[in-house]
C-alpha cells in the first residue's frame, strides 16, 4: 500500500463520516417510509367499515397506549443513552400478530410521529424512528408469512398452541434484532463507534426489557379477540416493568458514574479501556489514555471551601466534555484527577494535539461566585499499542507521564520509556515529599539574627528540613525545587508557615517576643489565595502580622512580575514585612527596590563573606547599604562566619547580622534554649 493510500485509509477510518452517515439515514428513511406509504395505500374504505366495535376498541386502546409509551421512554433525559427503550412495542406487537402488518405500522408511525412532535425532535429523527419501526415490523411479518400465518384486519389471527408460541418467539427476536441494529448503526456511525459494538453494549438491558414486552404480546392478542375492553388493563404490569427498568437503569448508571460531576467513574474507565484496547488490537487503530491532575485544587478546596471546590470540579468536567468529541470517555478517577480515553487517534502527535487542547481549555480562568480561580492541569499521555496493551500498564504509564508533565511544568507529556527509569527516583521524591508533608516529616530549624549595633537578638530565620526516615535530614536545596515543580510548594509553604508561627506563639507564651522570617517561593506569590490563607493562620495563632517577615528571592520578580506584585501588596497590607533575599545575586534592579513594598534586603553571603578581604566586595556592600537606607529599607547581612567578617560588616553600616559566627540553624528546642539565655537572662548575643 502506498503512503497516500495509507493516509486515505486512515482518513476514511478515523475522520467522522457525515456523508456515509447521511446516506445511511436516507436509505433507511426511504425504505421505511416507502413501505409505510405502500401499506397505507392497501387500506380500502371497505376494510375500515368492516371493522366491528371490539376491533375498533382494541386498536384505539393500543393507539393511545403506544403514544403514551413513545412519549415516556424508560430512559429519562438525564440518562443520556440514545438507545432509549420505549414500551410501545408491548402494544404494537400484538397488533402485528392479530391484525397484521398494515395496522401495526400505521399505528406505530402515527404514535412515533406524534411523540416526536410533542418532544420537538428533529424531523429527520422522527422520520428515522418511523422508518425503523416499519422495517422491523416488516421483518417480523416476513417470519409470520413464512410460517403460513397471514393476519389482516378482516381475517385476524389469535395464537392458541405451543407451536404458535414458538413462531411468536422467532418473530419477536427478529423484530428486536432488526430494530436495534438499525438504531445501533445510526448511533455508531454518528459517534464513530462500531455499530456492532454499540449494539452489543446495550444488548443485555435491551433484551431483558424487550423479552418482558414481547412476552405479554400473545396474551394481549388473545384479549383483542375475546375481551378487547380488557386490553387497557395490561398497562398495569407494563407500568411496573417501566418503573423497575427505569430504576435499575438509574442504579446501573450510578454504579458507573461519579455523583458530583456526572462523568463516568474508574469502574467504567476500566471496562471502556479494555474494550478500546481490544478494538485497537483488532483494527490497528491506536487509542490513547490521558491522565489529568489539577495542580491547585487542594488549596482552592481548603481556602475557599468545599462548595467552591465542588463547583470547580463540575466546571472542569463540563470543560472537558465540551472540548472532547462525544465518543471520548471522560472520567473522574477520584479527587481532582480526571482521565480521558480517546479511540482511533492517528498517532502520538494527534494525541498530543488533543491533550494540548484540553489543557488550553483548563487554563482559561474559572469564575465561581464572582471569584476568579486559576486552575492549572498537567496531562500525561500513553498510547495503545505503543506504550501498553493492558489497562493497568497503560494507566501507570500515563501516570508516569503526568508526573513528568508536573515536574517539568510542561503541561503535557507523552510516556517515554527512556525517561521512565531516571524519572522514577524523581517521582519517588515527589510522592515521598507529599507523604512527608502529610505525615509531619517536615521540620524547621531556626537561625538567629542580631543587631550589629548592640548585639541584641532581633529574630530568627526559619529554615526547612525534611526529616527523612531513611536518609536523615534532607537539606532544602534537594527538595524545594522538586516541590516547586510538582505543585506541592503551596502545601509545603502552608505547613512551614504553620510550624513557624506555632513556634513563635510558643516562645511568646514563654515571655519571648521573637520575630520570625520565613522563606517563600516564587510559586507562592503567583497565588492570590496565599495572603488569605496566611491571614487565617496568623489569626489562628493569635499573632500580629508584624512578627512575620517573608523572604523572597529575586527570582520571583522575573517569573511573573504582575501577578507577584498583587500578592506582595496584599501581604504588605496584612502588615507582614517583606524582605528581598540573596540581594545582589540575581537581576535586582534598582527599580524593584522602589516599586515593591519591601521592608528590608538581605545582602547575599557571597558578598558578605568576601567583604572583609576583597575591596570591591566591600564597595558593593557599602554602596548597597547606603542605597537601601536611602530608600528606608533595613539591611541584613547574611553568612557572617567569622569575627573578622562581623567587624567589617559592622563598619559598613549594615543593621543586622546572621551567620555561623552568631549561631548555626538549630532545631526548635535548641533554638529555644539559645534564645532564652539571651532574651531572658540578657546575655549578649555574641562577644565580638
Ligand atoms: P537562604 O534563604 O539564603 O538561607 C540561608 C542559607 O544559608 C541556609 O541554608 C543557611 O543554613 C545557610 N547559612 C546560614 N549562615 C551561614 C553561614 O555563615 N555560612 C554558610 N556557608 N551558610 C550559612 P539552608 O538552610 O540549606 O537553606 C538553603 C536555601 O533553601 C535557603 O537559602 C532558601 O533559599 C531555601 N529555603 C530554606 N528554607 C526554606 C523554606 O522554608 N522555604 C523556602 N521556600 N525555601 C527555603
Ligand atoms: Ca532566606
Ligand atoms: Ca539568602
Amino acid at each position: 500500500m502506498s503512503g497516500a493510500d495509507e493516509a486515505r485509509n486512515h482518513l476514511l477510518r478515523s475522520a467522522p463520516r457525515p456523508r456515509l452517515f447521511l446516506t445511511y439515514l436516507a436509505v433507511v428513511i426511504t425504505a421505511g417510509i416507502g413501505l409505510l406509504a405502500y401499506a397505507i395505500s392497501t387500506v380500502s374504505r371497505g376494510d375500515i367499515s368492516a371493522m366491528d366495535a371490539g376491533q375498533i376498541l382494541a386498536l384505539g386502546t393500543c393507539l393511545v397506549l403506544v403514544v403514551l409509551g413513545e412519549i415516556r421512554p424508560v430512559m429519562g433525559s438525564s440518562v443520556a443513552d440514545p438507545l432509549g427503550v420505549t414500551l410501545s412495542t408491548t402494544f404494537v406487537f400484538p397488533v402485528l400478530l392479530h391484525f397484521g402488518l398494515v395496522p401495526a405500522v400505521i399505528l406505530h408511525a402515527i404514535a412515533a410521529m406524534l411523540a416526536g412532535l410533542i418532544a420537538r425532535k428533529a424531523m429527520v429523527r422522527n422520520l428515522f424512528n418511523v422508518a425503523q419501526y416499519v422495517l422491523s415490523a416488516a421483518a417480523g411479518w416476513l417470519v409470520l408469512a413464512a410460517a403460513g400465518i397471514h393476519p389482516t384486519l378482516s381475517s385476524t389471527w389469535t395464537p392458541r398452541s405451543i407451536g404458535d408460541l414458538l413462531v411468536i418467539v422467532v418473530v419477536g427476536v427478529c423484530c428486536f434484532v432488526v430494530n436495534d441494529l438499525l438504531v445501533a448503526t445510526a448511533i455508531g456511525m454518528s459517534v464513530g463507534v462500531s455499530p456492532w459494538r454499540q449494539f452489543l453494549s446495550d444488548l443485555r438491558f435491551q433484551s431483558t426489557v424487550s423479552a418482558a414486552q414481547f412476552g405479554l404480546a400473545p396474551l394481549i392478542a388473545v384479549l383483542m379477540e375475546h375481551a378487547p375492553a380488557f386490553v387497557a388493563l395490561t398497562v398495569v404490569p407494563m407500568y411496573a416493568i417501566h418503573r423497575s427498568a427505569a430504576a435499575s437503569l438509574r442504579s446501573e448508571h450510578l454504579a458507573e458514574h461519579d455523583d458530583l460531576t456526572g462523568l463516568a467513574n474508574r469502574k467504567r474507565l476500566i471496562t471502556e479501556t479494555s474494550e478500546a484496547i481490544a478494538e485497537t488490537l483488532r483494527t490497528g487503530e491506536p487509542c490513547a489514555l490521558f491522565l489529568l491532575d489539577l495542580d491547585r485544587f487542594k488549596e482552592v478546596n481548603d481556602v475557599l471551601g468545599h462548595p467552591v471546590g465542588d463547583e470547580v470540579l463540575r466546571q472542569v468536567a463540563r470543560r472537558l466534555k465540551d472540548t472532547l468529541r462525544p465518543e471520548d470517555t471522560v472520567v473522574r478517577v477520584g479527587g481532582d484527577e480526571f482521565a480521558v480515553l480517546t479511540r482511533r487517534v492517528r498517532d502520538v502527535d494527534a494525541a498530543v494535539t488533543i491533550a494540548e487542547r484540553v489543557r488550553a481549555a483548563l487554563d482559561a480562568e474559572l469564575v465561581i461566585d464572582g471569584q476568579l480561580i486559576d486552575i492549572e492541569g498537567s496531562i500525561g499521555v500513553a498510547l495503545v499499542p505503543d506504550h501498553a496493551t493492558e489497562y493497568e500498564v497503560l494507566f501507570s504509564r500515563a501516570d508516569v507521564a503526568m508526573y513528568l508533565a508536573k515536574a517539568d511544568r510542561t503541561g503535557v507529556e507523552v510516556y517515554d520509556s527512556a525517561r521512565d527509569a531516571n524519572s522514577t527516583s524523581r517521582i519517588g521524591l515527589i510522592s515521598g515529599l507529599r507523604n512527608a508533608i502529610e505525615q509531619g516529616e517536615i521540620e524547621l530549624h531556626y537561625q538567629p539574627k542580631a543587631s550589629l549595633r548592640d548585639q541584641t537578638v532581633t529574630g530568627v530565620e526559619a529554615l526547612v528540613r525534611w526529616n527523612h526516615p531513611v536518609r536523615g535530614l534532607v537539606p532544602p536545596d534537594e527538595f524545594i525545587p522538586v516541590a516547586e515543580q510538582s505543585g506541592l510548594m503551596h502545601r509545603l509553604t502552608d505547613v512551614i508557615l504553620d510550624l513557624a508561627l506555632t513556634q513563635v506563639a510558643d516562645w511568646g507564651r514563654q515571655g519571648m517576643t521573637v520575630p520570625v522570617a520565613v522563606n517563600v517561593s516564587f510559586r507562592d506569590l503567583l497565588d492570590a489565595t496565599m495572603p488569605i490563607r496566611l491571614a487565617q493562620t496568623l489569626e489562628r495563632h493569635g499573632l500580629a502580622a508584624e512578627l512575620l517577615t517573608l523572604e523572597i528571592t529575586e527570582r520571583v520578580l522575573t517569573a511573573d512580575m504582575d501577578r507577584a506584585r498583587l500578592t506582595l501588596q496584599a501581604l504588605c497590607d496584612l502588615g507582614v514585612r517583606l524582605s528581598l533575599d540573596d540581594f545582589g545575586t540575581g537581576w535586582s534592579s534598582l527599580r524593584l527596590l522602589r516599586e515593591l513594598p519591601l521592608a528590608e534586603i538581605k545582602i547575599d553571603r557571597s558578598f558578605v563573606s568576601r567583604a572583609a578581604v576583597v575591596e570591591e566586595d566591600a564597595v558593593v556592600v557599602r554602596a548597597t547599604t547606603r542605597l537601601a537606607h536611602g530608600l528606608g529599607l533595613h539591611v541584613v547581612a547574611e553568612g557572617i562566619e567569622t569575627q573578622v567578617a562581623w567587624r567589617a560588616i559592622k563598619d559598613m553600616a549594615c543593621d543586622t547580622a546572621q551567620g555561623w559566627f552568631l549561631a548555626r540553624p538549630m532545631p526548635g528546642p535548641k533554638a529555644t534554649e539559645w534564645l532564652a539565655e539571651r532574651l531572658l537572662e540578657r546575655v549578649p548575643a555574641t562577644h565580638p
